[in-house]
């Protein structure tokens, strides 16, 4: 979607896992990743699914600088693009990277465990971006040009959904389902695309 002061773009769409092919060439086949990026420059993009490799392609040609990602929760399909992410390659490039707290592990640490052996060849901490972990508030908080609000939804693990205001817009992309009773793992941002709401304030 395209506005006066955001632009929204959603990357990847599905739950669960990756899957690409004929029957979902539409809405295409990668795990969630929705970008907001602002008209002052400002990136946030919620989740970090497969669809994140492409957003780092296109940000690197726009020369963007400044990144925020918004985690909504760690399962893999929100996070498994990251290591994957062509921003976190370039020194130039400050990430911050917002998620859910937790009781147990630092989001740092939680985050950390997918760049390590036997998952991946390289440590987070030795990449060249200059990355920052972020609890995600209990109050309101800006970013650039955008309002945040994060609030905890039900799923399994800590998980938040986001609320992003700007001048001229409440954008609310994707929420989490309650779990299934069938003991399915469960697919919270599956259906991103049509769950997603953005309400023009004018
Ligand atoms: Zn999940």
């Amino acid at each position: 979607m395209d506005n006066a002061d955001f632009i929204v773009r959603f990357w990847g769409v599905r739950g669960s896992i990756a899957c690409p092919g004929p029957d979902t060439a539409r809405y295409g086949g990668n795990t969630s990743c929705v970008e907001v990026s602002l008209a002052d420059g400002t990136v946030l993009v919620l989740d970090a699914g497969t669809g994140i490799r492409e957003l780092g392609i296109e940000l690197f040609e726009r020369g963007a600088r400044k990144l925020n990602i918004l985690l909504t929760h760690l399962h893999l399909d929100h996070l498994e693009g990251l290591r994957f992410f062509g921003p976190l390659f370039d020194e130039r490039i400050a990430l911050d990277i917002w998620g859910p707290p937790s009781t147990v592990l630092s989001l740092e640490e939680r985050v950390r465990r997918s760049f390590s052996p036997p998952l991946f060849p390289i440590d987070l901490r030795d990449l060249p971006a200059r990355v920052r972990f972020r609890d995600v508030p209990r109050e309101r908080w800006s970013v650039g040009g955008a309002t945040l609000a994060a609030d905890l939804v039900i799923h399994p693990g800590p998980t938040v959904g986001f609320r992003v205001e700007t001048a001229e817009a409440v954008i609310t992309p994707g929420r989490s389902l309650p779990p299934k009773t069938s003991g399915r793992s469960i697919a919270p941002v599956a259906r991103i695309a049509r769950l997603a709401t953005i309400f023009q304030r004018r």
